[in-house]
């Protein structure tokens, strides 16, 4: 979204045509003794082989063997058989719920949202979403997510809380699509408050130097909660107007399943279920929802740690993508899905539906990765750029250390079963070591934590007295 790297970029390009072949491509970083998962629609099969990164961090060659006598020169990484995976996507994040960990522990959807909103995080000042924001991100780097959707808290109606999300979710590293809520929790925006409302928002973040870290804005869909046609109306004018995807949260909880299902129909009606909109949770579907969002083109995030947190059910991924659905994942917030750990939402979605189905062979231990890093980048359409690894996208990787794994009968079967955060060797964006041995390279994770909590114990001592009053 930075027009000034868009048009350097241009600039760039035009000289390079101009001069032509004269000019070698440059790398800055090869790396070698590989076995990479590419996660690639036509490549199933692992294989050993290297990367080369261009200047700009992303992927200039991606092949089996050994790398050309080209690259003699440039600086190598000899990462010595482990095993290389893109970085997941988390195509349904709060960041700044990881303040809020182990919240409403016996709570099911709203007796949840009224333990975390109302009795907690209304009382926290802006600055504090900055810190939270950060964790959050942090900890989704430091468990192998590269990039991830943000649903950041609060309205546009109050930019300051945009500006420090934004300064979070830049300073952490991590690649992000930002959610913006235009409407917030007071009264639904009329069509023209609702524009006017985009408007200045995407004015004011095209302006900001968000490099390539931010891939794409949406709006952080309210139309499921509303009991008017309006928030639905408002924000399909919106997507339209500027052509930006919604986020819904959308037939999670089990109780309000049969309101948003008769709700849906003011969506269909305004017209906002499109190919660039995202249903998050999507759980208790009927045919006629299922089969509008699929022929719409919409794609879903599945959240399988909240959904089992919070008892809200089990989305039928298998149907639901032998119907042709697209189908990501995310982690969710961490105030309701604790860890922000891939490889455990991966295991626990794919145990769950097994489970619902008592059927092991319903759903494959690769075929829930995929939905993890390609899938989720599909959902969220920026699959152009990140959730595989294939030349021109970014060279955004997690290295596995498989020494644990004993004898390796199915790779995906040992990743999806047995891999954990204490086998995340390394996490690289765009080529930079961002992570090591469970250390971020860039920030000290405890001194973060020790500022939240800090803020946190502030928070929830302001809540009590409040509630005594
Ligand atoms: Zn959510």
């Amino acid at each position: 979204m930075n027009s000034r790297a868009c048009c350097y970029g241009m600039a760039l390009g035009m000289l390079t045509a101009a001069v032509g072949p004269m000019l070698a491509q440059s790398a800055k970083l090869v790396v070698t003794e590989a076995k990479l998962f590419t996660m690639a629609a036509d490549q199933p099969e692992p294989f050993d082989g290297f990367m080369v990164i261009d200047e700009g961090g992303k992927l200039l060659e991606v092949g089996a063997g050994a790398p050309g006598a080209e690259w003699a020169d440039t600086p190598k990484l000899d990462v010595s058989g482990m095993w290389i995976l893109p970085g997941f996507v988390s195509a349904h994040s709060h960041l700044w719920q990881s303040a809020w960990r182990g919240l409403g522990a016996d709570q099911t959807l709203m007796g949840w949202v009224e333990a975390l909103y109302m009795e907690q995080a209304q009382f926290a000042p802006v600055e504090d979403f900055y810190w939270f924001t950060l964790q959050g991100a942090l900890d989704h780097l430091r468990h192998g997510i590269t990039t991830t959707y943000n649903f950041n808290y609060g309205a546009w109606a109050q930019p300051e809380f945009a500006e420090v999300q934004l300064k979070g979710e830049m300073e952490s590293g991590v690649r992000f699509v930002h959610g913006q809520n235009f409407g917030g929790w007071g009264q639904v925006p009329t069509v023209e408050e609702g524009l006017a409302s985009a408007g200045s928002f995407i004015e004011w973040i095209e302006a900001e130097d968000t490099g390539d870290q931010m891939l794409r804005v949406m709006i952080n869909g309210s139309a499921a909660f509303r009991d008017t046609a309006q928030a639905a109306i408002t924000e399909a004018a919106v997507g339209e107007r500027y052509g930006i995807g919604n986020h819904l949260h959308i037939l999670e909880s089990a109780p309000e399943q049969y309101e948003e299902r008769s709700r849906f129909r003011w969506m269909v009606d305004a017209g906002l279920i499109t190919e660039r909109d995202l249903m998050g949770h999507f759980i208790h579907v009927d045919p006629w929802i299922l089969s509008h969002v699929i022929d719409a083109g919409a794609a879903i995030s599945w959240n399988p740690l909240s959904n089992g947190r919070l008892a809200s059910g089990t989305a039928d991924i298998p149907h639901y993508l032998a119907e042709g659905l697209r189908v990501g994942m995310g982690v969710d917030g961490q105030a309701s899905a604790d860890r922000a750990d891939p490889l455990e939402n991966v295991r626990i979605g794919l145990y769950a539906v097994r489970a619902k189905y008592e059927d092991a062979s319903v759903l494959s231990p690769y075929t829930v990765l995929r939905l993890h890093t390609w899938g989720s980048a599909d959902a969220l359409g920026v699959a152009d750029q990140v959730g595989s690894l294939e030349v021109g996208k970014f060279a955004d990787f997690v290295v596995i250390d498989p020494t644990d794994f004993g004898v390796v009968f199915d790779p995906y079967a040992t990743l999806a079963f047995m891999a954990a955060q204490e086998h995340v060797a390394a996490v690289y964006v765009g080529g930079e070591k961002r992570v090591e041995a469970g250390r971020l390279t860039q920030h000290d994770y405890r001194n973060v934590g020790r500022e939240v909590n800090k803020r946190v114990i502030a928070v929830r001592d302001r809540a009590a007295e409040e509630s005594k009053k």
